[in-house]
This record gives structure tokens, sequence and C-alpha cells, in this order.
């Protein structure tokens, strides 16, 4: 027995399911999960002291790969002067600075612990400031693990196949309406028949947790046009995106403004964190500046804002997304290249470093497509790459993520391995 195994099954004994975030557990591929000791750069190296490549990356924090020295070395700088004080520092303004100059779109910004929380606390806000309580979200969209957000959700509720959460009141999950994304016409037709209830719509820019599916050119912009005829507001969930396809994320790249955005991820650097930030008109209305409460013991942590602040003057150097956009496309063709090459039917979505190969042959546009992925044919995968020393995310519902850390040797690797795990694959 392994010593990830062992460790597993301590853990089952003590933890539910034996992890403490569902899709960890490897349930979907089979097989019992690695469990890791640290990480390096691109790569983590298990109990054992395999090494992987990695495209998980924390599941989209680690933009810098992992330990990375500078920000490690300021993590520990500021950790030596405490850990938190529940009180004001000057780290805090200077990152929600440094989140609005990327962000135009976000005058005023504040700190939670985690991108759940930043996707509750805007849903909130936005109730409080229409005055209405329904919201819209897209099928196979994951907005955190929210009540009103766990309806039709993507990410492990999608890996495991699970029917909206028990435990979630049916009054509540009566309010959150759910359509297919990238339809114009179910878009429309909800607009037609909530007109003047929608408090918010919510979205993933570019879908992350359904597998990345990219917008249809011109969805993004109706959305913008619907929600602004509505006075609903539009809150883009960059908790991926954000800092990731661009800068500014998904409304820098598509030139969209909404009036809110959730960021987390990226912005603490691998440590605990999450936004949510917009106009001020409507952020004013947050505790204390406004009556709308929302509160954390640990919100702007300062680790975890030494983390992102780093984290963010490092993506900000010149040269840095052209060369996460450059190996991510060299993984993007050579992924579609192996496959064309070994007869097997897949459709690579990728927008900059998120990607994801749906073991599909036509395209995923929405979560009914990406559900008609072959998941057997997956998991196959996924182990013949593990076995290759190439830690793929365990799910055929989620984003391979790419990091700066990544370097053209290790996509080379990656697509050889990709290449024996599809001939693999053909043959049994
Ligand atoms: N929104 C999106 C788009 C996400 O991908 C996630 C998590 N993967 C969340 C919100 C929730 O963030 P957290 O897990 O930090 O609560």
């Amino acid at each position: 027995m392994s010593k990830s195994q062992q460790l597993f099954e301590q853990a089952l004994a003590r933890i539910p399911g034996g992890v403490n975030s569902p899709v960890r557990a490897f349930r979907a591929v089979g097989g019992d999960p690695v469990f890791i000791e640290r990480g390096e750069g691109s790569q983590i190296i298990s109990a054992e002291g395999r090494s992987y490549i990695d495209y998980v990356m924390s599941w989209g924090p680690l933009i810098l790969g992992h330990a990375p020295p500078e920000a490690i070395e300021e993590i520990t700088r500021v950790a030596r002067g405490g850990t938190s004080f529940g009180a004001c520092t000057e780290a805090e303004v200077r990152l929600a600075e440094r989140i609005a100059e990327a962000f135009p779109s976000i005058e005023r910004v504040r700190l939670t612990s985690s991108g759940t929380e930043a996707t509750m606390s805007a849903l909130r806000v936005a109730r409080a400031a229409t005055g209405r309580d329904k919201i819209l979200k897209f099928d196979g969209c994951y907005h955190g693990h929210a009540d009103s957000l766990l309806v039709k959700a993507g990410s492990g509720v999608a890996t495991l196949g699970l029917p909206d959460s028990p435990g979630v009141p049916r009054a509540l999950a009566e309010l959150t309406i759910t359509i297919p994304f990238n339809d114009l016409a179910a878009l429309e037709q909800a607009f037609e028949a909530h007109r003047d209830e929608l408090a918010a719509v919510i979205v993933e820019p570019v879908v992350g947790n359904m597998g990345c599916v990219p917008p249809r050119p011109g969805f993004l912009q109706a959305l913008r046009r619907l929600t602004a005829a509505h006075g609903t507001i539009l809150i883009f969930d960059e908790v991926i995106t954000g800092f990731r396809i661009a800068r500014g994320g998904a409304q820098e790249l598509y030139g969209i403004k909404p009036d809110l955005t959730t960021l987390g991820k990226i912005i603490g650097g691998g440590l605990p964190v999450g936004a949510y930030g917009g106009k001020a008109e409507v952020m004013d209305l947050v505790a204390p500046a406004g009556p709308v409460y929302q509160a954390g013991t640990l919100s702007g942590n300062p680790l975890a804002v030494a983390a992102g602040l780093k984290t963010l003057e490092i993506v900000s150097r010149p040269g840095f997304y052209e060369h996460l956009e450059g190996i991510s496309a060299q993984l993007g063709t050579g992924l579609v290249r192996t496959a064309h090459d070994a007869g097997v039917p897949l459709t690579l979505n990728r927008v900059g470093s998120m990607l994801t190969a749906f073991f599909a042959s036509g395209p995923v546009e929405d979560y009914t497509a990406a559900r008609r992925a072959d998941t057997a044919k997956f998991a196959r995968f996924f182990r013949a790459l593990l076995d290759r020393g190439i830690y793929w995310p365990p799910s055929q519902f989620e984003c391979a993520m790419l990091s700066a850390a990544h370097s053209y040797e290790d996509v080379e690797c990656t697509v050889a391995a990709a290449s024996e795990a599809l001939r693999i694959l053909q043959e049994t």
C-alpha cells in the first residue's frame, strides 16, 4: 500500500469522504487521490516522493506556479510581523488600488476569505440595491456553495453528477432562475418572463466549471444590454478568469463593463481570499458605508494580501501574459494534433491559460454538450496521464490551468504523455 493510500484510509475515518473539498477524492476518475507533500514551480511532489507536472494549480490561484520565491519571501517577511490583526492595514488599501487599476469597472472593493463569500455577498448587495429577490444563473456555472447558487451548479456538483443539493431550502432555490449558457433566445425569454423581478444575473464570462466554455460572440454583449434595460445588476464572476485570461479578466478581453465583479484565487496568490466590487453607488450600500451587512474575522488577512500584492505585481510585468499564452497555445495545439493522430474525437476549448479537452465530437458551448462528453474515456485518459507523471484535473468538468512556471519542455512532455494515453484508449 502506498503512503497516499495509507493516508487516504486514515482520512476516510475522520473527514467526510476523506477530503476537504469533493473533487479531490478522485471519485469521477477512480483510484485513490495522490497526497501532496510539496510543490515547486510547475511540479508537485507526492507523499511517495514522485514528481508530477501539475495542471490543477490549486484550481487557479497559482498563476506563478508553486512556491514562487519572490512571493514566499514576502509572505515570510510579513508573517514575522504577525498573521492577523482584525484591524486596518496599509497593504489592504494597496491591494484594493491594484484591483481597481486592473478592473476599471471596480470603484470600490471589499475583500473576503473565499470566492463563495464574494459571490454570496455580491448577490446580497444586488438584492438590496434593486429591492428584488430573484436571480438568474446559467446551468453548469459554479459560483461557490452559497444556498442561492447551488442550483444547477458546475464544478464538483457536476463531477459527482449530483442533482441540486439537499439542505438548500426550496423557497430559496425557487428564487434562482437557471437557463443554458450561450443561449440568447432563452435569455430573452427569461427577461420577458421575469422582467422587473431579477435583481441580478451572475455569470462566469468564460465558464471554467463545466470545463472551459467560452462565450459565443455577442452573448456577453446581449447580457449587458438586457440587464441594463431591465435595471438588473450584471455580476461577472471572475474568481477564475480575473488576472488569468488577461490582467483585467474577461471584462478586459471582451470589452464589457459589469456592475459588480467577484474575484478570488489569483488575488490571494494561493492563500484564502475573495473579493467583490463595482460601482461606488452599489458598493457603498455595504456596511459600514451602508446597511447591507457583511464581515469577516480574517477578511483582508495580511498574509493573503501580501501574497496577492506580490502576485499582481509579477503578472503586471511586461511579457507575462504573452509567455502564458505561448505555452497554453502549444499545449492546446499539441493535444488536438495527438488526438487527431490517435483517431480519438476530442473537442479542445481554450481561453488563455485555461483549457479543457472534452472527449466529445461536436462543439461544447453549454452544459448539455459538456455532459455528452465520454467521462469513462476521460477517466482512463486521466489515469494514463497520472501514470506518466502528469497531474491533470480529476474531472472532465474542470479546466486545466497553466502557470508562468510551466516551460515549453513541460508542455512537450505532457503532449508526449497524452499521445501515449490516447493511443492506449484506442487499443483497449
Ligand atoms: N466562483 C467561481 C467561478 C469559482 O470557480 C469558484 C471556485 N472554484 C468560486 C466562485 C468559489 O470560490 P471558493 O472555492 O474560494 O469559495
